[in-house]
């Protein structure tokens, strides 16, 4: 199969899914996964009409994001991959979108950056719905007090929640979670689905899912 021909099939899968949940099929967001796959195969995939790719490394996507943006217009960068605070600059200079904020320093720094560019990139908090120690995100139980925090003092509008299931585990009960804690939570977005579960996310309300390998091929 072709990069085209799978993004056609992966766009495809989607819209069933969503019918089956009931949903219409523009409600749920395709984000294309690009990581580790260099301008040439992203061009392909842009040509076929995708504009929402997330990358991530920070300084990976700077590499090839910039000249992409400028080559096509209508492209949304998700940063979906922890963030250092040296980088938070240069992560709200070129993403649009910011789905893991994880701890108040971060919040913080994104926050300032913000406003000292000028810039207004969306923000996803990352919840670690596993409990997984080596894994980045807000546990479950913090969650309503760290959108306090971030709404609060921090000034930062949450718009989603994102949630990255362990591994070797089903990963419905862990959408479910996710969706309980946005609709508890008064947030609207919910980030969660990858190649393997993506059809899962949606019937849990997934309104983005992110799909590398199925899209790209294996890493
Ligand atoms: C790599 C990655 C994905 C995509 O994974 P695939 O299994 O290739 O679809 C989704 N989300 C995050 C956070 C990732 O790092």
């Amino acid at each position: 199969m072709t990069i085209e021909q799978r993004l056609a099939d992966v766009r495809t899968r989607v819209n069933k899914a969503a019918a089956e949940a009931g949903r219409e099929p523009d409600s749920v967001q395709l984000v294309a996964v690009s990581k580790t796959f260099d301008a040439e195969h992203i061009r392909p995939v842009i040509a076929a009409g995708q504009r929402i790719f997330g990358e991530n490394r920070v300084q990976e996507a700077q590499g090839k994001w910039p000249e992409l943006k400028q080559e096509t217009g209508g492209i949304e960068l998700h940063l979906i991959g922890p963030l250092q605070s040296n980088k938070a600059a240069d992560a709200v200079a070129l993403f649009d979108v910011i789905e893991t904020v994880d701890r108040e320093k971060i919040a913080r720094t994104l926050s300032d950056e913000a406003k000292r560019q000028g810039r207004t990139p969306r923000f996803y908090v990352q919840v670690n719905t596993g409990l997984e120690p080596q894994k980045a995100g807000i546990a479950p139980d913090d969650v309503a007090a760290f959108l306090t925090l971030c709404r609060g003092e921090i000034g930062m509008a949450v718009e989603g929640l994102m949630c990255i299931p362990p591994a070797d585990e089903n990963p419905g009960p862990h959408f479910a979670l996710l969706a309980r804690l946005a609709a508890e939570n008064g947030v609207d977005k919910l980030s969660m689905g990858m190649s393997g579960d993506f059809e899962t996310a949606i019937g849990f309300g997934a309104t983005s899912v992110r799909v590398g390998s199925a899209i790209f091929g294996s890493r």
